[in-house]
């Protein structure tokens, strides 16, 4: 297989993680007497411009079926988070019922709802129609698509280019980032900004992400590859923030090559962080595996002994990031009770492979379990606050990434 970005021959392994099925194919009951397929979850790393991503084998349409089930809302800090971003955004460019703004990927209308309360014309590309459906009762227009090349030129010839093109997590679900690049240039205006927020592989690395790895996500994404890559479309990145969320991810700000901004220090010296941190060292990435075992031994240990002194342990979180890991480490319903999920559309489902069962919030308070493994750790001050009543009968939490830890 050939580099997505440079086309150059991927012969580094990043991480294996066997085979898997979608993160996101949550079974029902009638599921469980079929049979689930199976995609291998390799990542490789290029050694050329160093687009760390899933290796071929299955088309996106595949992965994201109409019944796709997360919705951005789910979350409130993830709801704050876009909120906060809309009202930078509106003043910093004085956005009016004259601008247009775009979101690719605008799931159920979470961040496009800010600019319509203010009576900004919106557009939303959302290619899993249930999500768009929800979008469209909040009157934000949404073409149920992929973001293409070809999609951007239907946008110009509808007149509606861009004074702001919002990319958040979905830059690293993009099989096609070269196409996806040129159609974010295609439906900008001259003067317009693009902000794309990605997970940062500085810190999957550094942090021993693997549970962000799954296959609707096809590139691990640094700066520096991104610079390449919008450099090689016509684009430039002239400025860059760090977020906290999901763990660590980068906002970055782009323009057209010729655009008048000037570059921020800020990208210098991102650049140069990643450099000192040796992502332009293929040493770097061979070495995640370790890190990565590890993390699979620590908690498959502390699941058994906790099984063989009689304690209860249950899941919370029903979220792609906790399949990749429970998967991976072979944990089932022998040794993770159940799991606990806030999302109406997967209670009473099952996680695909480990097929355990999803819950609603009120099993937890019945069953009292002693510990709960909070699955999506870039939420865990969110979901520890929102489960502090285990301390009642003295329950503890649990993570797993970046090392296990009890929090007591
Ligand atoms: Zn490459």
């Amino acid at each position: 297989m050939k580099c997505r970005h440079c086309k150059t021959l991927l012969k580094n392994t990043f991480i294996d993680l066997g085979y898997a099925p979608p993160s996101n194919a949550y079974l029902n009951e009638n599921d469980l007497n079929r049979p689930e397929i199976y995609y291998p979850l390799k990542i490789k790393v290029c050694n050329k411009c160093w687009l760390v991503q899933t290796e071929d084998f299955a088309d996106a349409e595949a992965l994201f079926t109409s019944d796709y089930a997360y919705f951005s809302s789910t979350s409130s800090s993830w709801l704050l988070h876009a909120k906060e971003y809309a009202k930078k955004m509106i003043k910093d460019l004085n956005l009016n019922n004259k601008s247009m703004v775009i979101e690719v990927a605008s799931n159920d209308g979470y961040l496009l709802k800010n600019f319509i309360k203010e009576k900004i014309p919106c557009l939303g590309i959302e290619p899993t129609k249930s999500t768009a459906d929800v979008a469209k009762k909040l009157n934000i227009p949404v073409i149920v698509d992929f973001f293409s090349e070809t999609l951007g030129k239907k946008i110009v010839s509808e007149k509606k280019k861009a004074d702001l093109i919002i990319g958040n997590n979905v830059y690293a679900h993009v099989p096609d980032i070269n196409d996806f690049t040129r159609g974010l240039k295609t439906a900008l205006k001259s003067d317009g900004l693009i902000t794309l927020e990605f997970p940062h592989v500085m810190n999957l690395i550094k942090l021993n992400q693997f549970d962000t790895i799954y296959h609707e996500h096809f590139s691990y994404l640094s700066l520096d590859t991104v610079n390449r890559i919008f450099s090689s479309e016509g684009l430039r990145v002239w400025h860059v923030e760090k977020l906290a969320t999901h763990g660590g991810s980068l906002r970055i700000y782009g323009c057209h090559e010729n655009d008048k901004r000037k570059n921020n220090e800020s990208v210098i010296k991102l650049l140069n962080e990643e450099s000192n941190a040796g992502l332009q060292t293929l040493e770097t990435y061979l070495n995640f595996k370790d890190q990565v075992n590890k993390i699979k031994n620590d908690l498959i240990s502390f699941l058994i002994q906790q099984k063989n002194k009689g304690h209860k342990v249950i899941a919370y979180g029903a979220a792609a990031k906790g399949n990749t890991l429970l998967n991976y480490a072979g944990v089932r319903g022998d040794l993770v009770d159940f799991v606990v999920d806030k999302s109406s559309f997967k209670i009473g489902k099952y996680l695909p492979a480990s097929h355990i069962q999803i819950f609603n919030e009120e099993k937890i308070r019945k069953v009292r379990p002693d510990y709960v493994l909070i699955l999506p750790w870039n939420i865990q001050d969110e979901i520890q606050k929102q489960l502090s009543y285990i301390k009642d009968w003295n329950g503890k939490f649990l993570v797993a990434v970046p090392e296990l830890k009890i929090i007591n």
